[in-house]
């Protein structure tokens, strides 16, 4: 039997990507991995930790060395429990996706939740979505996807979002805080944001949601049946 695909969606905040990730991994019956939904979760323990100096490497190594992460499927909504605490809510707060990006440029962070995320991909049947899963966590990804949209649209949808959760800010405000955190990420030294160099990139400012994802299925079923064609040759 093949094994199954392990499948990366990377890109900028707001492009669509955990939507269309998890859609993809429904119809697949593949395990749909958040790994944006990681570094957000050691944002809010450093947050919270008593050594409130992040510049200092032993606060964020004691957080990640004793980091316990699980992806929980309650009542069909997935929860992501940290060291036992539901974090599904507070990580989802605009501080925490400023915080989030100025700790994942920190080498002790991204070494340890790629060590997570290469586990949790190993067997494949799994999509992950985040900003370097085709470029360094899984560089030999059967499919890649770059998934990107214009500025303007990403904002105008993260506000929406933040909006129906009650939050207060501003249509202006999520945009500057959203233009740079894509900043930070394409410009930092470790695993900057940026489409690998073998990754479908797909824009999809003017596409409704059910678009991007046929089209993505459509890559996806091609390299399956390559695969199966390789596969019957080799046997035969
Ligand atoms: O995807 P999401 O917006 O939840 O990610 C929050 C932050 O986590 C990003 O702005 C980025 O700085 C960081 N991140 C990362 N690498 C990933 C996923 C997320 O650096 N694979």
């Amino acid at each position: 039997m093949t094994r199954e695909l392990v499948i990366t969606i990377d890109g900028p905040a707001g492009a669509g990507k955990s939507t269309v990730s998890k859609l993809l991994a429904k119809r697949l019956g593949y395990i749909y991995v958040d790994t944006g939904a990681m570094y957000r979760a050691v944002a809010v323990l450093a947050r919270d930790s008593e050594q409130a100096n992040l510049q200092d490497e032993s606060t964020l190594k004691d957080i990640c060395l004793g980091l316990d992460l699980q992806f929980v499927n309650k009542d069909g909504t997935l929860h992501l429990l940290v060291n036992g605490r539901d974090l599904t809510t507070e990580i989802r707060r605009p501080e925490i996706s400023s915080l989030a990006s100025a700790i994942s440029a920190r080498p002790v962070v991204r070494e340890r939740l790629s060590e997570i995320q290469r586990r949790m991909g190993a067997a494949g049947g799994v999509v992950l979505e985040g900003r370097d899963m085709g470029t360094v966590v899984f560089p030999d990804a059967d499919v890649k996807f770059f998934l990107d949209a214009n500025p303007e649209i990403r904002s105008k949808r993260r506000y929406l979002e933040l909006e129906v959760k009650g939050e207060k800010t501003t249509p202006q405000e999520v945009y500057q805080q959203m233009v740079e955190r894509d900043r930070n990420d394409s410009s930092r030294a470790l695993a900057p944001l940026k489409p690998a160099a073998d990754a479908i990139v797909v824009d999809s400012s003017n596409s409704e949601i059910e678009e991007v994802v046929q089209l993505m299925l459509g890559y996806i079923e091609k390299q399956r049946k390559a695969r199966r064609t390789l596969l019957s040759s080799r046997e035969s």
